[in-house]
């Protein structure tokens, strides 16, 4: 029931596109303030204005705040600094998507430079464990709060050329599984979405900006949209109180 969203304040990581982006408009339609942090100020604007407009014909009254936040999530300063960035009304954060996150190129271990491998596990894992940490002490002291950590199907399987992206997102689903037991005398809600192949920038991203290689991997398949996880995160957060949803698996149907 979306009705129990109404005027939550969420923090979304990574809401410069894709997953994160259609995140934030889906829970702007749901009535909800949001905190778009990412590291391009531009596509976070253009995603400030879509959340109005997905805001604006809900037609609602809750909610409607969304603040951009440039944010570079493996950057400890930054993230130690970030409430000096957020407008006092929407410092009382209820639902945390930590969903920042990327893989590049696809060569085999020995082949990889140190700064490739840093940099994915800076983002990917201490970048998640510190925003992680940033909003858990809250939540404990207010009894309150939901976590939802965007996992990977290469957090439960592994693939050639891919050692350290799957290895990060392992890090993330023990991480994940490790924190819902040390919560659980709390209300605090903690939960993973692992998704399969989501045709995002992730792709592009992952083959250096050579998007003809990105649009090949879905060759043969129809990849899930960012929409598609953006549903089953808000399904998550808007179950009542007492219902954790704590994994959630999402595959194209021709993936398996
Ligand atoms: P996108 O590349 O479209 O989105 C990734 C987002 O993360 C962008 O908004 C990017 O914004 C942000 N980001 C990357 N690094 C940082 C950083 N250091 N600090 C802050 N923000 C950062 O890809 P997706 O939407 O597909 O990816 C979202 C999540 O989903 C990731 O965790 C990914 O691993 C996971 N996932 C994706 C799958 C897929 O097939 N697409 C499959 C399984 C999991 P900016 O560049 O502006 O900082």
């Amino acid at each position: 029931n979306a009705s129990r969203l109404l005027g939550k304040t969420v923090l979304i990581t990574g809401a410069s596109s894709g997953i994160g982006a259609a995140t934030a408009v889906l829970f702007a339609k749901a009535g909800t303030n949001i905190l778009l942090l990412a590291r391009r100020e531009d596509a976070l604007k253009s995603v400030q204005q879509a959340c109005v407009a997905a805001h604006k014909a809900s037609g609602l009254k809750e909610g409607g705040e969304f603040a951009p936040i440039q944010l570079d999530v493996s950057d400890k300063a930054a993230v130690a600094a970030l409430w000096s960035k957020v407008p006092g009304s929407l410092r009382q954060v209820d639902i945390l998507v930590n969903n920042a996150g990327y893989v590049v190129g696809r060569e085999h271990v020995g082949d990889i430079d140190e700064a490739v491998i840093e940099g994915m596990f800076a983002t990917n894992v201490l970048g998640l464990i510190g925003m992680t940490q940033l909003l858990v002490r809250d939540f404990k002291a207010r009894k309150s709060g939901h976590i939802i950590n965007i996992g990977s199907v290469a957090g439960r399987e592994p693939y050639v050329g891919g050692s350290i992206y799957t290895a990060t997102k392992h890090a993330v689903n023990a991480f994940t599984a490790s924190m819902m037991r040390e919560l659980v005398d709390t209300p605090i809600r903690v939960t993973e979405i692992q998704p399969g192949m989501v045709e995002t920038e992730f792709s592009i991203v992952r083959f250096r900006g050579d998007t003809s290689t990105a649009k090949s991997v879905y060759a043969g398949l129809e990849p899930l949209t960012g929409e598609d996880i953006a549903e089953e995160i808000v399904w998550a957060a808007s179950r009542p109180p007492h219902v954790n949803i704590a994994e959630v698996l999402v595959f194209p149907v021709q993936q398996a």
